[in-house]
C-alpha cells in the first residue's frame, strides 16, 4: 500500500482469526476448533464500501461481529482510525471500546427482530444518543430524532408510533436511522436486505448509497448476494471456509475473476439477456465443515482445476501484478 493509500484508511483488520471449542462428552472437554475466522485481512479506506461476500457459514458475520467486539477473536489485529492514528480495537478495555463504538455502528440482518417491540420510534433512534453522551435533553432529542427519520426517508410525525405500525423496509430505515444517531465514521451492514422483499431491497440499497455519498460514510456490506454487491461497493472480498480467497475493485473481480470460486459464484448470477446461453459452474459437494477443513487449498475438493500441489499446500493470498487485485490460488484464472 503507498503511503497516500494508507493515509485514507479507516478500518484494518489483520490476520483476524475467531476459533470455537468443540467440547464432547460429560466433562465437555475440548476436542477440536471451528475455525470460523482464520486469519483474514482486509482495510476500509474512508468513505469507501467494501462487500464482503460468500455463502452461509463462510465466516463473514463472525467477522463482523468480531470487528465490533460483539465476539471476541481469538488472535489479530483491528484498526481503527482515531484522530489521525491507528488504533488496536481488539486491546482496548470496555470503556475505552465505548467511544469507539460511537464512531463503528452496525445495521443488522433482520429489522423486524432487532427493534424492541415494546418501544416508540423515538426511544429506538433516542437509545443511542443516550449511551454515548450526545444528548438527554428531551427536547433535543425529540428533535435529532426528527431529523434522522427525515434523513432517511421517514415522516418525521412517525416518532411515537411503534415498530408493528410499520412495512420491513420501513423497520430497517429506522434501524439505519439509529445506527445514524452517533453521526458514524463506519457502518458495518450484515445483510441488511435479505429479510426484505425484492422490491423494497433496491429502495434500501439506493438510501445506503445516497447516504454513504452524503455524509462520506465507509461501509462494510456483508451478503450472500454478488448482484447486490456489485451495485453498491468499491471494492469486493469474496470469503471461503473462514479466509479471503480473492479481494479486488468490483469491475475487476465481476469482469475477470481469478478465483475458481469466484468464477462459479458469478456464474450463478442471472442474466438479463434472453439471447445469452446460460453459462453456469456446478459446484461438486457441500461446503466442508469448518471444524475439518481440507488440506492444502480448502476449495480443492470443490474445484475444478485442482491439481496434486493443491491438496498439499495452501495458497496464499498474493497481488496479481500491480494493482489491488488479489488471489489465493496456485492457478489463477487470467
Ligand atoms: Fe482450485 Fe487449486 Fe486454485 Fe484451490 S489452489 S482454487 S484447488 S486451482
Amino acid at each position: 500500500m503507498s503511503q497516500v493509500q494508507k493515509n485514507r484508511v479507516l478500518l484494518e483488520v489483520k490476520k483476524l482469526k475467531k476459533y470455537f471449542p468443540v467440547r464432547r462428552g460429560i466433562f465437555k472437554r475440548i476436542v477440536g476448533w471451528v475455525r470460523a475466522v482464520d486469519g483474514v485481512s482486509f482495510h476500509i479506506n474512508e468513505g469507501e464500501t467494501l462487500g464482503l461476500v460468500g455463502e452461509s457459514g463462510c465466516g463473514k458475520t463472525t467477522v463482523l461481529r468480531t470487528v465490533v467486539r460483539a465476539i471476541e477473536p481469538t488472535s489479530g489485529e483491528i484498526l481503527f482510525k482515531e484522530n489521525d492514528k491507528l488504533i488496536d480495537i481488539s486491546r482496548l478495555e470496555k470503556e475505552e471500546l465505548k467511544r469507539v463504538w460511537r464512531k463503528i455502528r452496525v445495521i443488522f440482518q433482520d429489522p423486524e427482530s432487532s427493534l424492541n417491540p415494546r418501544m416508540t420510534i423515538r426511544d429506538i433512534i433516542a437509545e443511542p444518543l443516550k449511551a454515548h453522551n450526545i444528548t438527554r435533553d428531551s427536547k433535543e432529542i425529540d428533535r435529532l430524532v426528527r431529523d434522522l427519520l427525515a434523513i432517511v426517508g421517514l415522516d418525521p410525525d412517525y416518532l411515537h408510533r411503534y415498530p408493528f405500525a410499520f412495512s420491513g423496509g420501513q423497520r430497517q430505515r429506522i434501524g439505519i436511522a439509529r445506527a445514524l444517531a452517533t453521526n458514524p465514521k463506519i457502518v458495518l451492514a450484515d445483510e441488511p436486505t435479505s429479510a426484505l422483499d425484492v422490491s423494497v431491497q433496491a429502495q434500501i440499497l439506493n438510501l445506503l448509497l445516497q447516504l454513504q455519498r452524503d455524509m462520506n460514510l465507509s461501509l462494510l456490506f456483508v451478503t450472500h448476494d454478488l448482484s447486490v454487491v456489485r451495485h453498491i461497493s468499491d471494492r469486493v472480498a469474496i470469503m471461503y471456509l473462514g479466509r479471503i480467497v480473492e479481494i479486488g475493485k468490483t469491475d475487476d473481480i465481476f469482469s475477470k475473476p481469478c478465483h475458481p470460486y469466484t468464477e462459479a459464484l458469478l456464474s450463478a448470477i442471472p442474466r438479463p439477456d434472453p439471447h445469452r446461453s446460460p453459462y453456469r459452474i456446478i459446484l461438486k459437494g457441500d461446503v466442508p465443515d469448518a471444524a475439518n477443513r481440507p488440506s492444502g487449498c480448502a476449495f480443492h475438493p470443490r474445484c475444478r482445476y485442482a491439481k496434486t500441489i493443491c491438496r498439499n499446500e495452501e495458497p496464499e493470498l498474493k497481488a496479481l501484478g500491480e494493482g489491488e487485485h488479489k488471489v489465493a490460488c496456485h492457478f489463477p484464472i487470467s
